[in-house]
């Protein structure tokens, strides 16, 4: 999750287990406008036993639980929309039906995706096919529901989609914006609150180079302008303001529902 950082220095901000991994969260966002959308959804229930004990999946609580304490279900969703389509964000796309079918997650959601990321998701390679897993967005294709969308833009009124490239060549963050404040979804550009520093760039990214110019230019503004962050891999702080004093940065976490 660190890439070039040396673990003397990360340790001390996400302490490793004996297997050397760390805690991470997976956290959609959920959005209330004109309709409701999710950016997002985890790494959904289809995973097998061995991943699950890989990665030490605990599903407390579960997608279905935390839309359960707004008052909604996974049928309430209007919009699904995707930062990229990594097997930790994208999972949760689709289930099995009874018969093990595989069907959209969100009956009554249109899906949304780059068109471009759709493209290298179905066209992996050595580096990125671990990642990418066919049976989380080939059958909302084959469903009908997923709309592909070239280039930055609005989603829906006040929610607007901003390429960054380096995790993904195509992977993007989600601004949502009202009342003149600015909110952003900042997927795996920022994936915890240990990442706030310009250099700590994950192992992960395709082009990490990338990631450190998106980063150095999205963060001053981030700090100037006060965006309301939220970190989707951060195990604690879901969300939060980037501060900066004397040349350090930290983050002033926010509670949030
Ligand atoms: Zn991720």
């Amino acid at each position: 999750m660190f890439g070039v950082v040396p673990k003397p220095l990360w340790e001390r901000r996400a302490p490793a287990d004996d297997r050397n991994r760390i805690r991470l969260s997976m956290r959609p966002l959920l959005v209330r406008g004109d309709r409701t959308m999710i950016v997002d959804a985890g790494v959904g229930d289809k995973i097998d036993a061995k991943g699950v004990e890989i990665y030490a999946i605990d599903r407390t609580p579960t997608l279905s639980q935390s839309l359960a304490r707004h008052g909604l279900s996974e049928s309430d969703v209007d919009v699904v929309l995707a930062s990229h389509l990594h097997f930790d964000h994208a999972g949760g796309f689709t289930r099995r039906d009874g018969s093990g079918r595989l069907v959209p997650a969100f009956p009554r959601a249109r899906y949304v995706a780059r068109t471009a990321e759709y493209e290298d998701a179905t066209h992996p390679n050595e580096r990125n096919r671990a990642s990418y897993l066919a049976e989380n967005y080939v059958p909302l294709r084959e469903a009908g529901v997923l709309d592909l969308m070239d280039g930055d833009g609005p989603v829906m009124p006040g929610v607007r989609v901003v390429r960054t490239g380096g995790h993904t060549m195509h992977h993007q963050v989600v601004y949502v914006e009202s009342g003149g404040l600015t909110a952003v979804f900042v997927a795996d550009l920022i994936p915890t609150t240990a990442h706030i520093d310009n250099a700590w760039v994950m192992g992960y990214d395709l082009y990490p180079m990338e990631t450190l110019a998106f980063k150095r230019a999205f963060i001053r503004e981030a700090i100037d302008r006060e965006f309301l962050i939220f970190f989707e891999h951060d195990p604690e702080v879901a969300a939060g303001f980037i501060r900066e004093a004397n040349g350090r940065r930290h983050v002033e976490a926010v509670a949030v529902a």
